[in-house]
């Protein structure tokens, strides 16, 4: 069939509220056709529309790295150091602490915090304890803050370490004071893909499986997927399956807790590792592609996941605007530090301010409001 109206025939279904399938996500991003990409784009205008509303939220929130000393060697990674090596770092508590207060003092309402897998991470020889006492340092002192922490891989590496459960240990975290988990370190899921860029990383299935144990047990997750480096254009929509896939699971099982956004997160090579620099070619994203992604990711999720967020970090500014056009409802948060990708080279530096993003979001013609990180109006204000 002729691009042009094969295309034409996806997005009339997907208009009418309908679920499309893999083959004819793959069928969308492999159209280049201009005519084509303007339905595209104008289809998840539409549904971005219809399923988030045309408000641009955002969040007030501040990332704490707390350790980069990590015992694993991502093929992507410019962040992670050895214990010892120049340029590591492992917080002590009143750092963390800190950095939290002065947060709050600019209107945060969340702290995002992610760290290295670092083996020294432990309290009385306990992973778990070190992780717990993270979680009340934060929310002893300052309970009003919601903590968004642990990736699925830090909460694997803490089974690991003490020998338990990641429902015991998901579990433990929520009862100390953990309000949601980042659904990040899953790049692509797809074994061919993580063999080459994370290959110690945990597979696709502990992943699905760590998220929908954390949903189960009432602790809300976002999702991510990093794209545009090696994977292929079947890979990707591989993902987005088992991101929708997971959703639909939470929805039937009527589990307490769910999916609130999809974030993509574009490859940043500039001071990645040579060998996957070299393997893609490119130091900063392609924005036409990451566009392209973003609108059928919002066709193919919105119907069960209606935010989308993209990353003002790594497509700069004016790019992360541009997404608000293909798909995007959300334009994530402040941050006021970010390491992991501005250490490998990201144009969009590490902190915006709150009228950075309500000037940026009112130029493109769009009212905005301040959110919680689980999507509700926020009552904070900056100051
Ligand atoms: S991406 Fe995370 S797990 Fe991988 S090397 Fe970097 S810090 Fe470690």
């Amino acid at each position: 069939m002729d691009e042009k109206i094969e295309t034409r025939k996806i997005l009339e279904r997907a208009k009418e509220g309908e679920e499309i399938s893999s083959q004819e996500a793959i069928s969308l991003l492999r159209s280049r056709n201009l005519e084509s990409l303007l339905d595209l784009k104008n289809t998840a205008d539409l549904l971005r529309r219809r399923q988030a509303g045309d408000t641009v939220s955002f969040v007030i929130n501040r990332n704490i790295n707390f350790t980069n000393i990590c015992e694993q060697h991502c093929n992507f990674c410019a962040f992670r150091r050895d214990s010892g090596e120049e340029g590591s770092f492992f917080l002590e508590s009143e750092e963390i602490l800190s950095k939290a207060r002065s947060a709050l003092s600019k209107g945060a309402t969340e702290i995002c915090m992610q760290g290295g897998l670092n083996p020294k991470a432990k309290l009385g020889g306990k992973s778990l304890n070190y992780y717990l006492n993270l979680v009340s340092t934060i929310k002893d002192h300052y309970p009003q803050l919601h903590l968004h922490a642990f990736s699925p891989q830090e909460i694997e590496f803490i089974a690991r370490e003490d020998g338990i459960t990641y429902g015991d240990v998901l579990m433990e975290l929520k009862e100390a004071g953990l309000d949601s988990l980042p659904g990040t370190a899953a790049e692509v899921l797809s074994e061919r893909v993580r063999k080459i860029i994370c290959p110690e990383k945990i597979n696709s299935q502990i992943w699905l499986e760590i998220i929908a144990s954390a949903h189960s047990l009432g602790l809300h997750t976002t999702s991510t997927m990093l794209c545009g480096h090696i994977e292929t254009v079947q890979e990707q929509v591989e993902h987005l399956e088992h991101i929708r896939t997971l959703q639909k699971r939470a929805i039937n099982q009527k589990y307490p807790a769910r999916i609130t956004e999809f974030i993509l997160l574009p490859f940043v090579g500039q001071n990645a590792p040579s060998m996957l620099r070299k393997r893609v070619g490119r130091d900063q994203p392609c924005l036409e592609d990451t566009m392209i992604l973003t609108a059928v990711a919002r066709i193919y999720l919105g119907n069960v996941i209606p935010n989308q967020q993209p990353s003002w970090v790594k497509l700069g500014f004016n790019g992360a605007l541009v997404a608000l056009e293909w798909g995007c409802n959300d334009l994530g948060g402040t941050l006021m530090e970010e390491h992991i990708t501005s250490m490998a080279g990201a144009i969009g530096g590490g902190s915006l301010e709150v009228e950075q993003l309500q000037m940026g979001i009112a130029s493109t013609g769009r009212s905005y409001r301040q959110r919680t990180t689980l999507y509700d109006d926020a009552l904070s204000s900056p100051g």
